[in-house]
């Protein structure tokens, strides 16, 4: 039976973030990934030359752990322009830059999403949120971003107009049920980065973690069927020994190798990806549905304006988002999608378009944010054994890659202390 220093158990961003670490100190680690690639919920497929993520996701290139771990230049990031458009009356109201000069931004609004009122306190809420990026990114309480927002006194109509279409496609809930210091860390990120796509697609981010891996530390068809204190049973039979493992799994996956772990609710989303000869908009820009209910689409955007890698040249890749599991049926999802953003771009623009893929993904986003007290605790879960993933952090790159450096920093520092 093979001895290993540290075997880790998935390779999703956590995975491979404690992998790295590992590496960088000098311990050999072994990562054992289930499916045929590393990257776990951050993947991209390849049809007829257009990059499909598996569901609309960026980076934000203000992630703390992003600058830290990731080479970004690498990434050949391309920016979305850091306004909205959002579609309300039978019409587009832009949001220039709400986040890094909120009153212009607020006023560039056409039809008034947003009060005088609304202006002064976005100002207000873009100040407390860079200043509370000094803190912890974890909850602190349990008051939700809708109750927040209400308590900060913004009108139902910003609420409505923006904050929901638009951190309702962020938390993939509609309801802003996310804790109010997790939705103040994200206006604090949009407030001074941008959201971005890589070359290559978003899985180009899990290749660059894995490339920097030692040669033979990854193992991908693994999947790990049992685990018994530091001893690994694979689902093939294979035994592996090792010194310490990390359980870097999705929640999912972690009660069914350690029994009492917590399964917390998902929250899920489908994208629908269409090919079309031109952009409708031709600008780096998300579309946000304002009207409340009229179609199934939250946001709309043309990832192929944002990083022209995303589909081959000459042509335009439209990428449709539904908050939550949308209607069962591809075809029908597909016709109400058709029939919501003809009406936004006119009936004769959606004829050409033709649908790629519909990217279903019911396990997107682990619901709650834990407390900062269990966040500690679930680093270390038993003798030689330590966690992470986005479940024990924020639900995000940023949480995931987070999650996998400290269970590794854990594991070192007990190391040394032995
Ligand atoms: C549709 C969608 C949109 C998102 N949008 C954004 C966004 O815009 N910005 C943002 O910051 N975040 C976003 N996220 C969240 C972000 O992608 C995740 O939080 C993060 O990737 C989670 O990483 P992880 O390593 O914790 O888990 P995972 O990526 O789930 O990795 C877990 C890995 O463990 C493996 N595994 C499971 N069981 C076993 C086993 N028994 N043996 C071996 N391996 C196993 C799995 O195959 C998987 O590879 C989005 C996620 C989705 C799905």
């Amino acid at each position: 039976m093979a001895n290993h220093d540290v075997i880790v158990i998935g390779g999703g961003l956590a995975g491979l973030a404690a992998a790295r670490t590992l590496a960088a100190a000098g311990v050999a680690p072994l990562l054992l990934e289930a499916s045929a690639e590393v990257g776990g919920r951050v993947a991209t497929d390849e049809v007829d030359g257009f990059l499909l993520d598996r569901g609309f996701q960026v980076l934000l290139d203000s992630y703390p752990e992003a600058r830290q771990q990731l080479d970004l230049a690498a990434l050949q990031l391309g920016r979305f322009a850091p306004g909205a458009l959002i579609r309300r009356e039978g019409g587009f109201g832009r949001v220039a830059d709400h986040w890094r000069a909120p009153v212009a931004g607020v006023r560039s609004l056409f039809s008034g999403a947003f009060t005088p009122i609304d202006a002064l306190r976005m100002l207000k809420l873009r100040s407390n949120a860079i200043l509370a990026l000094e803190g912890d990114p974890i909850a602190r309480g349990d008051e939700t971003a809708a109750r927040g927002l209400h308590r900060r006194g913004f009108s139902d109509r910003a609420i409505e107009r923006f904050f929901r279409p638009f951190f309702g496609g962020v938390f993939l809930d509609t309801q802003l049920g996310a804790p109010v210091h997790w939705f103040e860390f994200l206006f604090g990120m949009f407030a001074i980065g941008h959201a971005t796509l890589p070359s290559g697609g978003m899985g180009a981010i899990p290749r660059q973690l894995a490339a920097g891996l030692p040669e033979g530390s990854l193992r991908v068809d693994a999947r790990v069927r049992s685990l018994k204190g530091t001893r690994v049973e694979l689902a093939s039979g294979e035994l592996l020994d090792a010194d310490a493992v990390i359980l870097a799994t999705d929640a999912r996956n972690a009660p069914v190798l350690l029994p009492g772990s917590r399964a917390p609710q998902w929250s899920s989303c489908v994208t629908l990806y269409y090919a079309a000869a031109a952009s409708p908009i031709a600008e780096p820009l998300l579309m946000l549905n304002g009207e409340d209910r009229r179609g199934p689409v939250n946001h709309v955007c043309v990832p192929s304006d944002v990083n022209a890698s995303y589909a081959p040249p000459g042509q335009s890749l439209i990428s449709a988002t539904v908050v939550g599991s949308g209607h069962a049926d591809d075809a029908i999802l597909d016709r109400d999608a058709r029939a919501q953003l003809s009406g936004w771009f006119g009936a004769d623009a959606l004829r050409g378009w033709r649908l790629l893929r519909v990217a279903r993904v019911p396990y997107a986003l682990p619901r709650a944010v834990p407390a900062p007290d269990s966040v500690a605790a679930a680093v270390r879960l038993g003798p030689q054994l330590y966690g992470c993933g986005d479940y024990l952090e924020t639900p995000s790159i940023n949480g995931a890659l987070r999650s996998g450096r400290r269970a590794a920093e854990a594991l070192l520092a007990d190391r040394r202390a032995r």
